[in-house]
């Protein structure tokens, strides 16, 4: 799986993208890159596929396949936080996980 992880420093907000088995591990590898006293997670996204859907005030937005959410746009990737939330539900009740 690909995340993109924000992280608030000190020195202003950074970004991390890279592939982890897991929601946790890619927070624990975007910490672990950052060079800052302060970090702070401010948002966790799972890259995801997505559609077209009109929206009245901002006309064609890119939205999740998955769950219909707006999603982030880096590059040629999209991203999508809802995704990544409901993946950490899952894992924090141990549902991926049921025998460690
Ligand atoms: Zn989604």
């Amino acid at each position: 799986m690909k995340f993109l992880v924000f992280i608030r420093t000190e020195f202003g907000e950074r970004l991390w993208k890279g592939e982890a088995n897991s929601l946790q591990k890619a927070e624990e590898q975007a910490i672990a890159s950052i060079d800052a006293d302060n970090k702070i997670i401010s948002d966790t996204s799972l890259r995801c596929n997505w559609h077209w859907q009109n929206n009245l005030e901002c006309g064609d937005t890119e939205h999740c396949n998955i769950c219909g959410n707006p999603v982030y746009w880096d590059g040629e990737e999209y991203y999508c936080s809802y995704c990544a939330q409901q993946l950490r539900q899952s894992e924090d009740s141990g549902e991926l996980y049921p025998h460690s």
